[in-house]
């Protein structure tokens, strides 16, 4: 009788350790499976509808240099042809302020492309959403403005795709492409996350002015074909200036594209 007892307290123990490990090895599986929801057929490729940009009439004007493709970093070649040129917000949603952005760039008939901050896309998914819909191209900017090159790899990590499975949960599309905020990163990250880093080649430090007329200027003075236009969309100034650059650089025969029809991976 003790040693059938016993005999059933250890078979019982077995079982209840076969059941923890059955259970630690599922929870991690469908963690990872969430962290990793960005599956291959949700990828931020050619998702939009170009048909839209197809129909703008371009009447090109702007001069484009034939160096214009060694100028900057390597991570860029420049696929500089019909005007090209990409207008990139960072730091959004914005609230009120993308809003009215999405409505400039709407009226105008622009697509842009924004590296979003994945607290605030959680904060405004009605937003991120929009700009979706709207045939914008939506990039990821960490979950919390970190900068990726001064933290360790886990946390870096962590940082991205946090922000990703938000983008991917509103839009069902996975970004594929990463700003590092302060344009700093680890080769070792990138490895890891496989996401292509888009930095930018005309920067008029929109969020240290409310001068409208200053941010427009540098733009406008600097743009040439395959540019990459930095601003925020969390400032009124830089919404302003955005809407007005536009219109002045078409007026001279640009077309803004979203980076991935600018850059070549
Ligand atoms: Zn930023």
């Amino acid at each position: 009788m003790q040693f059938k007892t016993l005999f059933f307290i250890i078979l019982s123990v077995i079982v209840f350790e076969l059941f923890i490990v059955f259970f630690i090895i599922h929870t991690d599986s469908v963690k990872s499976d969430t962290v990793n929801n960005c599956d291959a057929e949700n990828l931020f490729y050619n998702y939009q509808d170009t048909s839209a940009s197809d129909s703008i009439d371009i009447t090109p004007t702007a001069s484009c240099s034939e160096t214009s493709g060694q100028k900057y970093d390597d991570i860029y070649i420049k696929d500089c042809y019909e005007n090209r040129i990409a207008l990139t917000f960072d730091d959004g949603p914005g609230g009120s302020t993308t809003e009215r952005l999405l409505d400039g760039l709407k009226e105008r008939n622009v697509k842009a492309t924004f590296f979003l901050i994945g607290e605030s896309a959680k904060e405004y998914p009605d937003i991120v959403k929009r700009m979706y819909e709207e045939g914008h191209l939506i990039g990821n900017h960490t979950y919390s403005h970190i900068q990726l090159s001064t933290v360790n790899i886990d946390t870096a990590y962590k940082e991205v795709v946090m922000t990703n499975d938000i983008i991917s949960d509103i839009t069902s599309c996975c970004p594929i492409y990463i700003r590092p905020p302060y344009g700093s990163y680890s080769d070792k990250l990138l490895a890891k996350i496989n996401m292509t880093p888009v930095l930018w080649t005309i920067d008029p430090k929109d969020w240290d002015t409310t001068n409208v007329s200053s941010i427009v200027n540098t733009v406008v003075k600097n743009a040439g074909c395959g540019d990459i236009i930095l601003l925020h969309d969390i400032y009124d100034s830089s919404v302003t200036a955005a809407l007005e650059i536009i219109d002045e650089l078409q007026a001279r025969g640009f077309v803004f594209v979203t980076i991935d029809q600018i850059i070549l991976e």
